[in-house]
C-alpha cells in the first residue's frame, strides 16, 4: 500500500477538472484495503473509491481518503460446455479488457468495446451500450467491505443492476471496494446486432453475418464519429440517464412535442432520448464559461479548456431547468458530482 499527499486529480479525471486528493492510497489487492481498514488514522476517515475517473465531476479539493482502485490480471476461469468464464483484476482498463476476451476466443463483450474507464467501475453503474448491459454478461464480483475489512463474493441478485444503477450507487455506495468482476459469455455465441447504428452497419456493408472482431470495429468506428476522446476535449461520455417515463407522461410530452424520441420498454415505459430534449432546447454547441455542450452529441458536455467543476455544474443545472420547462421532465446525472 503507497500513501501519497497532495496529490493533483486532474490527470485521474477525463473531464480533466482540477482539485487535490489531500491522501491517496494505490489499492492493489485486498489486503490493501485491509490495512487501510485497520489503518490506526485512516481506519476510519471518510473515503472515495477511484477508478479511471471517467464518470465523475470534481467540484472541489477531496478531504476524503481517495482510494485509486490498481487491482490488475486477467484470466479465463473455466471453460465450461455452456459459457467461458473470465475474471478481471478491478483496476484493469474496461476497453484493453474487452479486446484482450476477444483475442483469446472469447467473445461476448464487443458491443461494449471503447467505453472508458476500469474493469472495478462497470458493475458500479452497469455500464451499457449498443443493445448490451454488463448484468447481460456478469457471473460474480469480489469485494471488500470498507467498515469490517470483509471479503464477499457477490451474485446478480445483490448487485441489483438497473438501467446506469446498481447497490453500489445505494446502500453499498461508498462501503465496498470491488477488487474483481467474472464475466460469463454464453456459448454458441450470438452476435447482438439490434441497436439502430449497428443495423445500418450490416446493411451498409453488406456483412450479414459479422465477427466479433467485426462489431467492435464498428462499435469502435460509431464511438469515435460520435463521443469526444476525452483524451482531446474533457468529458465524462453521456451526462444525463435518458429518462424513463410512463404512458401518461409520454403523451403528455408528444403533446409538447410530437416529434420527440421516445422508445417503448418491455414493461410498458418509454424511454426517451435525453440528448434529443436537449437538442430541443437550443443547447447543442452552446457554452457557459469553459464548459460547453459537445457540438455533435448535445448529451455530452464538454471542458473547453481549463474548466473548473462548477462551470461543469453550473451548465448542468441551466440545461436541466430549460429540459424542465419545456417539457416537465427532470434530468438526472450520469456521473457522480463531488
Ligand atoms: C467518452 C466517454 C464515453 C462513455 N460511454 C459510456 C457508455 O457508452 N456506457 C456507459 O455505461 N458509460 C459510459 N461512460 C461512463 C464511464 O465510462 C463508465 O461509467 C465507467 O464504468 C466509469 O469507470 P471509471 O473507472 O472511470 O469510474 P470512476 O469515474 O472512477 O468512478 C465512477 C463511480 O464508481 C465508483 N467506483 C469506481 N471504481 C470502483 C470500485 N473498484 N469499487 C467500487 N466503486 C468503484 C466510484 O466511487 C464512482 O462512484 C463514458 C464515459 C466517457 C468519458
Amino acid at each position: 500500500m503507497q500513501l501519497e499527499s497532495g496529490v493533483s486529480l486532474k490527470p485521474y479525471n477525463t473531464f480533466g477538472l482540477p482539485a487535490v486528493a489531500q491522501t491517496l492510497f494505490r489499492i492493489t489487492s485486498d489486503a490493501d484495503v485491509r490495512r487501510v481498514v485497520d489503518h490506526p488514522t485512516h481506519g476510519l476517515a471518510p473515503k472515495f473509491i477511484l477508478g479511471g475517473g471517467s464518470n465523475i465531476v470534481l467540484t472541489r479539493d477531496m478531504p476524503q481518503l481517495v482510494l485509486k482502485i490498481e487491482v490488475m490480471g486477467r484470466r479465463i476461469v473455466e471453460e465450461r460446455a455452456d459459457a467461458w468464464i473470465l475474471e478481471a483484476g478491478a483496476g484493469e482498463n474496461w476497453h484493453d479488457f474487452v479486446m484482450w476476451s476477444l483475442a483469446q476466443g472469447c467473445p461476448g463483450l464487443e458491443n461494449l468495446a471503447l467505453i472508458p474507464g476500469t474493469v472495478g467501475a462497470a458493475p458500479v453503474q452497469n455500464i451499457g451500450a449498443y443493445g448490451l448491459e454488463l448484468q447481460d454478461r456478469f457471473e460474480s464480483l469480489d469485494a471488500v467491505d470498507l467498515v469490517t475489512g470483509r471479503s464477499v463474493t457477490l451474485r446478480a441478485a445483490i448487485c441489483a443492476f438497473g438501467y446506469r444503477d446498481s447497490e453500489f450507487k445505494h446502500s453499498l455506495a461508498g462501503r465496498s471496494v470491488i477488487t474483481r468482476v467474472r464475466f460469463r459469455l454464453p456459448k454458441p455465441w450470438r452476435p447482438v446486432l439490434g441497436y439502430l447504428e449497428l443495423e445500418r452497419k450490416v446493411h451498409d456493408t453488406g456483412i450479414t453475418a459479422p465477427s466479433p472482431q467485426q462489431i467492435a470495429d464498428w462499435v469502435i468506428a460509431i464511438r469515435r464519429a460520435k463521443l469526444p476522446d476525452p483524451a482531446q476535449i474533457g468529458n465524462a461520455g453521456s451526462f444525463f440517464k435518458n429518462p424513463i417515463v410512463t404512458p401518461d407522461q409520454c403523451r403528455d410530452i408528444i403533446g409538447r412535442d410530437p416529434h420527440v424520441v421516445h422508445y417503448p420498454m418491455a414493461d410498458g415505459t418509454f424511454k426517451l432520448a435525453a440528448g434529443w430534449l436537449i437538442d430541443a432546447c437550443g443547447w447543442k454547441g452552446k457554452s457557459i464559461g469553459r464548459a460547453g455542450v459537445y457540438e455533435r452529441q448535445a448529451l455530452v458536455l464538454v471542458n473547453r479548456g481549463d474548466a473548473i467543476g462548477a462551470e461543469v455544474v453550473t451548465l448542468a443545472k441551466a440545461i436541466q431547468e430549460s429540459v424542465y420547462g419545456r417539457f416537465g421532465i427532470r434530468l438526472e446525472p450520469e456521473p457522480v458530482v463531488l
